[in-house]
């Protein structure tokens, strides 16, 4: 699944090429994603020019002047930059086509991905009005997650994976910024300290911003690659890692189950 160091390394590479571009036209092979694809959508975007792209969560919003398309990647997505009349693959269902030869296009095997239209502010759009801060912008901090904890019982994994307390914390990088904090996934959110806390927040900002780091090093691949853009491998601490010794410590990296999501981490190293 797009986590959101994926889905920031789309946009750089989206907003790299398609900024000031003008759209020539739309085509929609299947609207039937997660949300159907608004039928309107060619006559919204034909001759508007792309003024932005930006990201909020997992969401990428391209600003067209008149309004926003929203982006959403889902479970198996990808947006790559093709030049226009690339034969379509049988999971290719959406094309933007430009002025200057080139296409944006967008497969979703399992087709849980989204292509939607707002007309105002996309702050406000429903999907994204209620969600948490960015994990690596400023209001994200120790003070904001302590007061955000307190009283809670539920685990402290689930907690960070919570849209509303942060955005973009995906099961990977769950489990590798507790392992980095030292902090037990299962632990009750309302127990950790503030200085558990601030290096929670801490490590939670520097895995992203390393994969994030990692994947701008595949950026130069986006254009005209058969494979998915910014996807690349890294080295886990402890996440998929379920029985093999901690990378700190030797001790065998537990594995357990949380909210229907695997839980990684070492016994010893985290507590
Ligand atoms: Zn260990």
């Amino acid at each position: 699944m797009p986590e959101l160091p994926e889905v920031e390394i789309t946009r750089r590479g989206l907003a790299a090429h398609l900024t000031g571009l003008k759209i020539k036209d739309v085509s929609i092979r299947n609207a039937n994603l997660r949300w159907p694809i608004p039928k309107n959508l060619p006559k919204l975007l034909r001759g508007r020019t792309i003024a932005s792209f930006k990201r909020r969560a997992k969401y990428l919003l391209m600003d067209c002047g008149n309004g926003t398309l929203i982006l959403h990647l889902g479970m198996s997505g990808s947006l790559r930059i093709l030049p226009a009349g690339t034969p379509p693959d049988i999971h290719d269902h959406f094309d933007m086509m430009l002025n200057n030869g080139l296409m944006m296009r967008l497969r979703d095997p399992r087709r849980f991905g989204a292509v939607l239209w707002h007309s105002g502010d996309a702050r406000n759009h429903p999907l994204l009005a209620s969600l948490g801060p960015e994990p690596l912008e400023n209001d994200f901090d120790a003070r904001y997650l302590y007061q955000a904890t307190r009283g809670r019982s539920i685990s402290i994994k689930q907690c960070i994976m919570d849209n509303h307390i942060v955005v973009g914390v995906g099961n990977i990088y769950a489990n590798e910024a507790l392992f980095r904090a030292g902090i037990k996934p299962q632990l009750a959110a309302g127990k950790l300290s503030l200085p558990r806390c601030t290096k929670l927040v801490a490590e939670i900002r520097a895995t992203l911003a390393e994969a994030i780091n990692l994947g701008g090093s595949s950026l130069r691949d986006f254009v005209n690659t058969a494979g998915k853009p910014g996807y690349f491998q890294q080295h886990y601490w402890v996440y998929g890692r379920g029985g093999e010794p901690c990378r700190r410590c030797g001790s065998p990296i537990k594995q357990i189950r949380q909210g229907q999501r695997s839980s990684f981490y070492c016994g010893s190293c985290q507590k």
